[in-house]
């Protein structure tokens, strides 16, 4: 969507109202001129500058829950330019119909609001911090959770501005306005209460003016009767551009007495459009994370109140996906696991070969496959306990080929390694030969859905976007998995999704880039590419096709694909050029996908390189 917008002409980004106003009249006389700008209080929202008898009028296009547009009020509609569209025909509470779009000046780019400047290295930052990542650890958690980590970041930046003082007295504050340099619209934010209500502290003619800042029902910020806002960054923003209502705009960020703001006092004048917050983004996104890394705000916790946290330490990842679904751990995301990234001390880990002696098994299955059971277990390393799921092999009838399968399996684990893949701890040479994983305890994709039918579309986009992004890897790898289906696909928690079962997995050459089976075999054939079945040809583009039959899984929460039909009817209705209905209520683009996977040819249908970014672009739009 932002992508969308921001080519619009008539987008003018992250501009006051006074320059939508000055823009709209420079340019044009006539009733019904427009331009669209982003919304400086509402995240994610936009605001509607149009010109009428000489006079400009604005509104507010609200992001709604339910990711559409809308006019306080009016019609939905799935975007800010179908809102557009609309009101070019229909005036509906409008002052005017859209007539004439003002387009930007040439050369001129929609404008991005500081906030937005920084954001990138704030979420970086923050990510790194909070859970000690780097490399390609942390870009995949980037990519998979950065709507939640964008929320996350814009709804709590205000605690590393130097502005903001946290929870002081309204008495403890005046002596810090009126100390060190005493200009007219210094200001700080200090916390009221734990109810989410904040006060702002201004300095004029000399005495101290406080304005309470008060949380709606909705959620919102507002100084009472003035302009709501989503955070307090956008409040300060906007009050430093304009009074509005105050007895004077701010001007000069009163640093926290903690704070090692490093600028304030004797810094260099700053930027005369936007005098607090500018220079507060850069030094938090600056060295300030090192200092204050106690106060950052740990997320995927479970808040039983405001103000009141917990550690994700103290959580067991697993327990926040289970009792009272969805509620719990709703926020959790995959780096709050034990499994997200490499392992704490990978020099336990240096050897594939897992000591029976440390290797404790529990009672009952997870589940089986061909090779016998799964069990989970817990292996004890030298410094840590880590919960484990155990494949072993059927001892009965003490089948050498089944062996070798299992070492074949072991040997394509080991070579992988990426969040959105079960990672294979070792192999356990004992009783019977042992596959021990990282434990994905929520099971499979499919029985998962089939159980939880309130999981949202947003929460299906999320997971299948991270098979996705296990999928590029396997294919970056030269790897084709050969078995992906959405039963193979496990979930560690309800927000994130691993890959496994790599039983029919190979590696394949870089220059010849498929596998060529040897003869048919006990073959998943409803999940398998035309090339598979005619010319027992397995490559990452078949992988594809088998991916979109897992997304049709997913949104059809979890039924069987080509219900009720067989192998060789599927065949012929794959041949015959028909595909699997929509599921019911899946969203177009994402039906769209699915299509463009069931490509005949192979050469024709997209990689993975090009499935994921697509599909990470939906899955921003609707989670933002
Ligand atoms: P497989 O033989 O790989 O198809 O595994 C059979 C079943 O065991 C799966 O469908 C899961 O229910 C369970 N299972 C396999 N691997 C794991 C794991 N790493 N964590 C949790 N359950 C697993």
């Amino acid at each position: 969507m932002a992508d969308a917008v921001n080519a619009l002409p008539f987008f003018y980004g992250n501009i006051t109202r006074e320059d939508a106003e000055e823009y709209l009249q420079q340019t044009s006389t006539s009733n019904g001129s427009y331009l669209l700008r982003q919304s400086r209080n509402y995240l994610g929202g936009f605001a509607l500058s149009v010109l009428h008898s000489s006079r400009c009028y604005h509104y507010t296009i609200e992001r709604e829950p339910n990711e559409t547009f809308a006019i306080a009020g009016g019609k939905s509609h799935r975007s800010p330019e179908e809102v557009i569209d609309y009101h070019s025909q229909e005036m509906d509470g409008l002052v005017c119909l859209l007539k004439k779009p003002c387009n930007r000046p040439k050369n001129m780019q929609p404008k991005v609001g500081p906030f937005e400047d920084l954001k990138e290295k704030l979420i970086r930052e923050y990510v790194k911090q909070t859970w000690n990542l780097a490399g390609s650890a942390l870009e995949q958690a980037i990519i998979s959770q950065r709507p939640q980590l964008e929320k996350l970041i814009s709804t709590t930046a205000h605690e590393k501005m130097p502005w903001f003082h946290g929870s002081i007295t309204r008495e403890d504050s005046e002596p810090r306005l009126q100390s060190g340099i005493r200009v007219n619209g210094k200001f700080l934010i200090r916390q009221r209460d734990t109810n989410g209500s904040y006060a702002l502290c201004l300095l004029h003619e000399g005495q101290v003016m406080h304005y309470r800042i008060d949380r709606d029902r909705t959620s919102k910020l507002s100084i009472p009767d003035g302009k709501k806002f989503d955070t307090l960054w956008q409040l300060v923003e906007h009050y430093s551009y304009k009074p509005d209502g105050l007895l004077r705009v701010l001007t000069e960020p009163c640093s926290r007495p903690d704070g090692d703001m490093g600028m304030i006092g004797g810094r260099p004048p700053l930027p005369r459009d936007h005098p607090g917050i500018t220079s507060a983004f850069q030094n938090a996104a600056g060295g300030l994370f090192n200092k204050i890394k106690t106060q950052l705000p740990i997320p995927g916790i479970k808040k039983s109140g405001r103000g009141s946290r917990q550690s994700t330490s103290d959580l067991n990842p697993y327990e926040t996906t289970v009792p009272g679904y969805p509620e719990a751990g709703k926020e959790a995301m995959p780096m709050d696991t034990d499994v997200y990234g490499p392992y704490a001390d990978p020099d336990e880990l240096r050897s594939s070969t897992v000591d029976r002696s440390q290797l404790f098994l529990e009672d009952g299955e997870l589940g089986s496959g061909n090779f016998g059971t799964v069990i989970k277990g817990t292996y004890v390393m030298r410094k840590t306990r880590k919960p484990v799921a155990v494949k072993i092999l059927k001892n009965d009838d003490n089948n050498q080929s089944m062996h070798e399968e299992m070492l074949r399996e072991a040997n394509v684990m080991k070579q992988l390694d990426n969040p959105y893949i079960v990672r294979m701890i070792g192999i356990c040479e004992a009783e019977s030969l042992m596959l021990v994983m990282e434990l994905a305890d929520l099971g499979p994709l499919n029985k998962f859905l089939q159980k939880h039918k309130q999981t949202t579309v947003k929460n299906i986009t999320e997971l299948v976007h991270q098979v996705s992004m296990g999928m590029k890897y396997l294919e970056e790898h030269n790897f084709v998995h050969r078995d992906l289906a959405a039963r193979n696909v496990l979930l560690v928690t309800h927000h994130y999704a691993k890959i496994s079962d790599f039983g029919l997995s190979k590696a394949v050459g870089e220059d010849q880039n498929y596998y060529k089976a040897k003869g048919h075999g006990k073959w998943p054939v409803k999940w398998y590419a035309p090339e598979c079945i005619n010319y027992l040809k397995f490559s990452s583009k078949s992988d594809v096709w088998s991916f979109g039959v897992l997304m049709w899984e997913g949104f059809s929460y979890g039924q069987k694909p080509y219900k009720g039909m067989k192998g060789n009817e599927v065949m012929q209705k794959i041949e015959s050029g028909e595909r699997m209905d929509a599921p019911m209520n899946c969203p177009m683009e994402i039906y769209e996908l699915m299509r463009t996977c069931w490509t005949y040819k192979a050469d024709e249908r997209p990689g993975f390189t090009v499935v994921e970014p697509r599909l990470r672009d939906f899955y921003y739009d609707i989670a933002q």
